[in-house]
C-alpha cells in the first residue's frame, strides 16, 4: 500500500481485445472508488542476447507489486517464439491455477446450479516438457510428480476452501492406473487434509467426475477440486462450458513470488478493435484479485453490479446474445455503481 492509501497493481493490457476490456475494468474501478493504482506495462517481447524475452520493466513491476491483472496474449505460432504465458508462469513460479465455475444468473445454460472451484497444479505432471525419442518411431513423455509441488497445491486448495467458506476438498485423480505418480499426489493431499479438520476431504476418479458433473453438477457445489496439471487443464474447460463458455470464466495464477489474474479466453483477433468484446471474464478475474488482496467489499459491490446487468439482459454484448457494445455494457455497470 502506497503513501496515498492505494495499492499498486501491475496491469498488462495484452493483445487483440485486451486493451478494450482492460479499459472497461479501469473505468469500472474508477467509478467504484477501488483503492488501486494501475501500473501499466507491456510484455511485447524484446530481443536479448539473441532470444526473445519479456521486457525487464514488466518483470520488475510484477515482482515489486506481487499482484497483476493480465489481458490475453497472442502467442505467435512458429519456431523461436517462447510462449509468454509459459514464461510468466516459470518466472513467477505460478504453481496453482484457480478456476471458479459458478453459474451466472440470467445467462441461460443447461444448468443453473454450477458452483465449483477447480485448482490445478500448474508446474509439473504431464506438462513438465520432458520428452525423448528413444528409437525411430518410439517417443517417451515423462509425467513428473513431486511431493513438494503436490503438497504446495493441496495446501493452497485447503486454504482457498477455508477462506471462501467451501466445505469440502476433492482430489481428482487416476491413481487406479497411475499408481505411483497420482498415488503420491493423493498421499500429499491426504496429509494436508489432516491440518484442516473443519473441511471434509475425499477423492474421486477423473472419468467419474467428468461423467457425473455433466449429468448433474449439483453434488459438486460448494467444494474445491484439486488435481494434477493435465486433468485440470481439461476438466476446467469442460466446467467452463457448463456455465456458458470461456467468455465468462475468470482465473487466477497463484505463485510463490507473485499472483497473476486473467480471463481464460484469448485475444479474439476476429473482433479486436471493434468495441464488441465482453469484458466480464477479465472483470471477474479482477474481482478474484481483489478478494486475494482482501478487498472483499469492493469485489462484492462490483460483482453485484455486473451480474445484475447481465441478469437484466438489456445491455449485454453480442457473445451473450445482446446488442450492446463494450462501452454500453460498461456504462450500464457504472450507472448501477454510482446510483448505489
Ligand atoms: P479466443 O478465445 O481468442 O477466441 C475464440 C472465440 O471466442 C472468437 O470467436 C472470439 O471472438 C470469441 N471471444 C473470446 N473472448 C471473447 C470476449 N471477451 N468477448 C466476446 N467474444 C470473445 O481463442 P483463439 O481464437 O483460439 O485464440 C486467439 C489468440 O489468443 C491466439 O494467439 C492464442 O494463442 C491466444 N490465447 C491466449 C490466451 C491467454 O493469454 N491466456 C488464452 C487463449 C488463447
Amino acid at each position: 500500500k502506497g503513501s496515498n492509501g492505494k495499492y499498486t497493481v501491475t496491469l498488462i493490457p495484452g493483445d487483440g481485445i485486451g486493451p478494450e476490456i482492460s479499459e472497461s475494468v479501469k473505468d469500472i474501478y474508477a467509478a467504484a472508488n477501488v483503492p488501486i493504482e494501475w501500473e501499466e506495462v507491456s510484455v511485447t517481447p524484446v530481443l536479448k542476447g539473441g532470444k526473445t524475452v519479456i521486457p525487464d520493466a514488466a518483470i520488475n513491476s510484477v515482482k515489486k507489486n506481487t499482484v497483476a491483472l493480465k489481458g490475453p496474449l497472442a502467442t505467435p505460432i512458429g519456431k523461436g517464439h517462447v510462449s509468454l504465458n509459459l514464461t510468466l508462469r516459470r518466472t513467477f513460479k505460478l504453481f496453482a491455477n484457480v478456476r471458479p465455475c459458478v453459474s451466472i444468473k440470467g445467462f441461460k445454460t443447461p444448468y443453473d446450479n454450477v458452483n465449483t472451484v477447480l485448482i490445478r497444479e500448474n508446474t509439473e505432471g504431464e506438462y513438465s516438457g520432458i520428452e525423448h525419442e528413444i528409437v525411430d518411431g518410439v517417443v517417451q513423455s515423462i509425467k513428473l510428480i513431486t511431493w513438494d509441488a503436490s503438497e504446495r497445491v493441496a495446501r493452497y486448495a485447503f486454504h482457498y476452501a477455508q477462506a471462501s467458506g467451501r466445505k469440502r476438498v476433492t482430489a481428482v485423480h487416476k491413481a487406479n492406473i497411475m499408481k505411483m505418480s497420482d498415488g503420491m499426489f493423493l498421499s500429499a493431499c491426504r496429509q494436508v487434509s489432516k491440518d484442516f479438520p473443519g473441511i471434509a476431504y475425499d477423492e474421486d476418479l477423473l472419468d467419474r467426475v467428468c461423467l457425473q458433473i455433466v449429468q448433474n453438477p449439483q453434488p459438486y457445489s460448494n467444494r474445491v477440486m484439486v488435481m494434477p496439471n493435465l486433468y485440470g487443464d481439461i476438466l476446467s474447460d469442460m466446467c467452463a462450458g457448463l456455465i456458458g463458455g470461456l467468455g465468462l470464466t475468470p482465473s487466477g495464477n497463484i505463485g510463490r513470488d507473485a499472483s497473476i489474474f486473467e480471463a481464460v479466453h484469448g485475444s479474439a483477433p476476429d473482433i479486436a478493435g471493434m468495441g464488441l468484446a465482453n469484458p466480464t471474464a477479465l472483470l471477474l478475474s479482477s474481482l478474484m484479485m481483489l478478494r486475494h488482496m482482501n478487498l472483499n467489499e469492493h469485489a462484492a459491490k462490483i460483482e453485484e453490479a455486473a451480474l445484475s446487468t447481465i441478469a437484466e439482459g438489456k445491455m449485454i454484448t453480442g457473445d451473450l446474445g445482446g446488442k450492446a457494445s463494450t462501452m454500453e455494457y460498461t456504462n450500464a455497470i457504472i450507472n448501477k455503481l454510482t446510483k448505489a
